[in-house]
């Protein structure tokens, strides 16, 4: 681990002066600065540059150039990435102590996402060693006597990632790694809130061999640099992780641009009185409050067979207490603050809400003595109430009972999300109806929705997207099939 200098909050970034970001071939420092704030404590971490719209253009220009100029042979990707995510592995503590500093996520879960980062970089190599097109039997159609075609793999042209605050690193490795695997060159917007893992990151990828131009920085607020990049006539496709208001916004702003959506969810899981619900209550205390609840695929909604409803709820509400809250740098922390002061007062908003409609709390809804929303349990939550029909995206499960397992599959299914839902039930036949039936991106039987390796196809439907990320799925999106046809 890199030692901290005294003006130094996180490894390698100043506390007191402006860190630069890596764009058109230099340093920037830009015009105006963002401060960057601890959201636990608002501590003042650091600052980056405010860039504008033609620091955008410059950007873009530069991909271009480095693209034509220093095109990148597979095997060259694939070294490239193997040797990322060694140093990966190398530097994971700095990277934790940035994203638990920017982002509140308590430290030992910052780690976690680190050596996830480490494993995407590792399925990024693997899929720029094997990336290949096909071979079209032209001869199948009388007009392709003698004529032999394949498909070839190229770059789709200059990515623009936009990126959320609530895995600052992880989920942008998933849009640089499958770039440099199909070759692209990345211009990066990353959170405000968050933007000191991707510096750090793009600090990493130069060590690691990645050719200048081909990942840069552009701080600065969503409306402006944001915006640049999607309305930006060089930028072939736009990766968007992000709310649903803003990716579709983005969606219908650039109608001739490939644009992936990586959305919210409300997920669902369903316990029904034969499958294993201890097992269910155990993997819920983190899979409802890691990151206090600041995932895309958070357990949200639990649907609970009413014959085991007071059983499960005892032993939910005795593991969530022993969720410990407190300061993301302390190593027993399980729970820190939310994003920001609005946020979590935005959902203290929908706790009282849901209790002024019916609703109980079994445990939680308070705040702690640093001001942060503690783990928070409601029962006897309605469809209708916020806490199960919007994305809560903090740390609070609404527990709903059903009589008839076809009304539980219903509920889950009633919803403008669909990224994950999940079921537990040791009955195969039910578990084969729920993975029929649930019209999710993915469904997971015997395990809460919140469970994700980085190497499979994960995305959602209706206001959860509309693509998939995993490596070797980006890298699709990622590259244009050329058809080559020989004339013998
Ligand atoms: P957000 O407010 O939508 O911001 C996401 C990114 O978009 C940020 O970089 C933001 O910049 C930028 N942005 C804001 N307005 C923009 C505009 N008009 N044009 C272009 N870019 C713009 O989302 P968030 O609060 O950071 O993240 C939480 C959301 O992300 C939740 O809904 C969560 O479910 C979803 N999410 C989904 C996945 C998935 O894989 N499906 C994973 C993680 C998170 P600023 O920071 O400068 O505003």
């Amino acid at each position: 681990m890199t030692q901290l200098i005294p003006t130094q909050l996180i490894p390698g970034i100043s506390t007191t002066e402006v860190t630069p970001v890596p764009l058109a071939g230099g340093l920037v420092f830009g015009a105006a600065v963002i401060d960057v704030q601890s959201p636990f404590d608002g501590e003042l971490l650091g600052q980056v540059p405010a860039l504008t719209s033609a620091d955008v253009d410059r950007a873009v220009a530069y991909a271009r150039k480095a693209m034509h100029e220093r095109p990148l042979a597979q095997w060259q990707r694939a070294e490239i990435l193997d040797k990322a995510a060694l140093l990966m592995a190398e530097r994971r503590d700095d990277f934790a102590i940035a994203i638990a500093r920017e982002a509140a996520k308590p430290i030992k879960t910052a780690r976690g996402e680190a050596d996830r980062a480490v494993a995407t970089f590792q399925f990024s190599g693997a899929v720029a060693r094997t990336l290949t097109g096909d071979t079209v039997p032209l001869e199948a159609a009388a007009v392709g006597g003698g004529k032999i075609g394949f498909t070839l793999r190229v770059p789709v042209g200059v990515v623009g990632a936009i990126s959320p605050f609530n895995f600052p690193l992880n989920l942008v490795v998933h849009k640089v790694g499958p770039a440099i695997a199909a070759g692209c060159a990345v211009v990066l917007k990353p959170a405000s809130q968050t933007p000191f893992s991707s510096i750090l990151l793009a600090r990493l990828l130069a060590d690691a061999g990645l050719p200048d131009g081909y990942l840069q920085i552009v701080t600065g607020s969503g409306g402006t640099v944001g915006n640049a990049l999607v309305d930006h006539p060089d930028v072939a496709l736009i990766s968007f992780t992000g709310s649903p208001d803003v990716g579709w916004g983005i969606r219908a702003r650039a109608p001739r641009k490939r644009v992936g959506l990586e959305l919210g969810n409300n997920a669902p899981v369903i316990i029904e009185a034969d499958g294993d619900w201890a097992t269910a209550a155990a993997k819920i205390k983190l899979a409802g409050f890691a990151h206090a609840g600041q995932s895309c695929i958070s357990t949200q909604r639990v649907l609970v067979h009413q014959s085991i409803a007071d059983a499960f709820v005892t032993k939910l509400v005795a593991n969530v207490n022993e969720l410990v809250v407190g300061d993301p740098m302390a190593e027993a922390t399980d729970v820190s603050a939310l994003i920001s002061r609005a946020e979590r007062d935005r959902v203290v908003g929908w706790i009282s809400e849901a209790v002024s409609a019916g609703g109980q709390v079994a445990c939680g809804g308070d705040l702690d003595a640093n001001g942060v929303l503690r783990p928070t349990v409601i029962v006897n939550a309605k469809p209708e109430m916020n806490i199960c029909a919007l994305e809560v995206f903090g740390p609070v499960v609404a527990v709903q009972t059903y009589e008839s397992y076809d009304t539980a599959l219903q509920i889950a299914n009633d919803t403008r999300y669909g990224l994950q839902a999940a079921v537990f039930t040791s009955d195969i036949a039910k578990g084969l109806q729920a993975a029929r039936t649930l019209d999710f991106g993915g469904v997971l039987i015997n395990e809460v929705p919140t469970w994700r390796a980085d190497h499979m196809p994960y995305g959602g439907i209706r206001d959860s997207g509309n693509t998939r990320e995993g490596p070797a799925y980006s890298v699709r999106e990622m590259t244009e099939e050329r058809l080559i046809i020989i004339s013998g």
